[in-house]
């Protein structure tokens, strides 16, 4: 059976409070060896380096969410690295930029975007102390993320996850040394600009990734996602890059080796 990891997984969210063993157990069997739960606010991370402690196939990323700028504390860095030297963290996030939904005056967005940039700078910062990645969360906000994490590309690299950008914002993520990932949407009916976009980049260049407990793919469209559904994830990433499941599942792999580099 051909194996795969989920690289973005929000496994301490509350949805799994019931069955998180299930959970877990059902991705080993669907061949979903590793799973990363990733950190929304330091709580949440805390969360998941505790999950990444009690399950030898999850891993945690540590980080602080975009649209929970508001509440996050002044200078985040202190909290995160205490957490980053954990040896089960393999990188920093959630962090980006989210302008999808502003508080709606010129002056509130303004410091909304403000507050957003220096926690985004905050992390990237603890990233590259550590030698991490990040884990990028961008909406509507593609050029301000590219261009904040630009001057640091040699020293941090990104995956920007849930990717549903075009072509072209694809390939200036590639350029500066960053990668994609795709979630269930490959896999819905009105999902045809990202299956472009997944045919169209390297095989070496992305990995793949639940999102849970959203976005669950087809044929589980509409109900609680799960590390498991990445099964169906890769299925139909192999038909649109036309190459064997094997094949796909060595790159994808070894690609979230690289780029997690405690992954392993
Ligand atoms: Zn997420």
């Amino acid at each position: 059976m051909a194996t795969f990891y989920d690289t973005h997984a929000h496994l301490d969210y509350p949805d799994y409070a019931p069955d998180l063993n299930e959970v877990i157990a059902r991705a080993q069997t669907a061949g979903i060896a590793k799973m990363i739960s990733i950190g929304t606010s330091l709580e949440s991370s805390r969360r998941a380096i505790q999950l990444a402690e009690k399950f030898r196939n999850v891993y945690a990323a540590i980080g602080w969410h975009p649209t929970e700028a508001a509440s996050a504390p002044d200078d985040l860095r202190p909290a995160l690295r205490e957490l980053a030297k954990h040896p089960r963290v393999v990188a920093i996030g959630e962090t980006g930029l989210d302008y999808h939904r502003l508080p709606g005056s010129p002056e509130t967005d303004a410091g909304y975007k403000k507050r957003q940039a220096e926690i985004f700078q905050q992390q990237m910062e603890v990233a590259v102390e550590f030698g991490l990645n990040c884990i990028i969360h961008q909406r509507d906000a593609f050029d301000d993320t590219l261009a904040q994490l630009k001057p640091l590309a040699g020293k941090v690299r990104g995956v920007f996850h849930c990717f549903g950008e075009n072509i072209e914002r694809m390939k200036k993520v590639l350029e500066i040394g960053s990668l994609v990932s795709f979630t269930g949407i490959v896999t819905f009916k009105n999902g045809q600009n990202v299956r472009d976009t997944v045919a169209a980049t390297p095989l070496d260049k992305f990995m793949l990734e639940t999102d849970c407990p959203y976005l669950a793919p087809v044929p589980y469209r509409g109900k609680r996602c799960e590390p498991a559904y990445v099964k169906e994830i890769s299925e139909t990433v192999a038909q649109v890059k036309m190459c064997p499941l094997e094949e796909l599942s060595a790159a994808t792999c070894r690609t979230a080796e690289e780029f997690f580099g405690r992954l392993k």
